[in-house]
């Protein structure tokens, strides 16, 4: 039996499995996607400490690397859900893993803007990730949605390679990081539209522009863009684990200082925990918070087999 399973292969996810195997126990890290998470898809990470810059690709190389060095597996599988109890049971497409103790990092995905044909038209102009997209609009206009910090390094990362971006954004102020804010504005190809809403996305079978909205006016005007990227946050992934640990009403998992869940033995890190601030540095903090109290629970769960 594995000693720890941790549920994602994110910044907190490697950073809990790097721990664990620091502390010698046996890991397994499942993961349905791609490694890294969210990060992943960031074009430059400038924000985590005695690191000045790197892309999120990179990044999460590196994670991956440090962890399977100290002996970390890895199964590329979907979690589908969790049995809590003495022996903890990790339900997969594959099957069910059993472990001692579990730290979930399961994440957030892209949220959508629930717009008439949004999933229809995604990878047909529709996009979430400007890193992965970004080059398949080489010289033409785009657009991006959202005012936080993703959204103004999606549009400072496709200012460097299309010809316009229209940054899209509800509010006149920005929830991003100031300094993504400047930098983004002060690109001669980014234009805002603030206080504005996409209400329609236009042309068939491809994107071929969008229908924005002052909210303070109530013009309509139509934006011919070949791509829009959607940057409006996220919301966790964690649908799967709902009869399982207790979760708020955005169904992020409440959890402790100490990352324990309502399940014992069950804890979260990262992303898909109801916490203030979601940053690379406070998913590694969660995952060393996580697998430190994962690994406790795992000593004495061998301590009561023991007895
Ligand atoms: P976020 O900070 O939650 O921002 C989401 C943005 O989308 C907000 O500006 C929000 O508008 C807008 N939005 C949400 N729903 C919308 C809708 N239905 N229609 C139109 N606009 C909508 O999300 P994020 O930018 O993905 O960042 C997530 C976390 O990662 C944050 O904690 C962020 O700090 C962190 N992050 C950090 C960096 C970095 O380099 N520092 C880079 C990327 C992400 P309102 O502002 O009006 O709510």
């Amino acid at each position: 039996m594995t000693d720890i399973i941790v549920i994602g292969a994110g910044c907190a996810g490697l950073s809990a499995a790097i721990y664990a195997a620091r502390a010698g126990k046996s890991v397994l890290v499942l993961e349905q996607e791609a490694v890294g998470g969210q990060i992943a898809s960031s074009p430059r990470v400038e924000n985590y400490p005695g690191i000045p810059a790197i892309s999120g690709l990179e990044f999460s190389d590196r994670l991956l690397a440090q962890a399977e060095a100290l002996g970390v597996e890895l199964d590329y599988v979907r979690a589908t859900g969790l049995r809590p109890g003495r022996t903890m049971a990790v339900l997969t497409e594959d099957g069910e893993k059993s472990c001692k103790s579990v730290v979930l990092a399961a994440g957030a995905k892209h949220r959508a803007l629930g717009l008439p044909r949004e999933r229809e038209l995604a990878g047909r102009g529709v996009g979430y990730c400007a890193v992965c997209d970004g080059a398949f609009y080489k010289g033409r206009d785009v657009a991006v949605v959202g005012g936080g910090s993703a959204a103004l390094q999606s549009a400072e990362y496709l200012a460097a390679i299309c010809r316009s971006v229209t940054l899209i954004h509800r509010r006149n102020e920005f929830r991003g990081e100031a300094a993504l804010a400047a930098r983004a504005a002060a690109l001669p190809n980014v234009r805002l539209e603030l206080e504005s809403v996409v209400t329609a996305l236009l042309g068939e079978p491809e994107l071929t522009g969008v229908t924005v909205k002052n909210r303070a006016s109530g013009a309509e005007k139509q934006l011919a863009v070949a791509g829009l990227f959607i940057a409006a946050g996220q919301t966790p992934d964690t649908a799967a684990f709902e009869t399982a640990v207790r979760l708020d009403e955005s169904g992020y998992v409440l959890a402790s200082e100490d990352c324990a869940t309502s399940a014992p033995g069950v804890f979260a890190a990262g992303d898909c925990r109801r916490k203030p601030v979601r940053q690379l540095t406070t998913a590694a903090a969660d995952g060393a918070v996580a697998a430190l109290a994962a690994c406790a629970w795992a000593d004495r769960a061998a301590e009561g087999e023991a007895r």
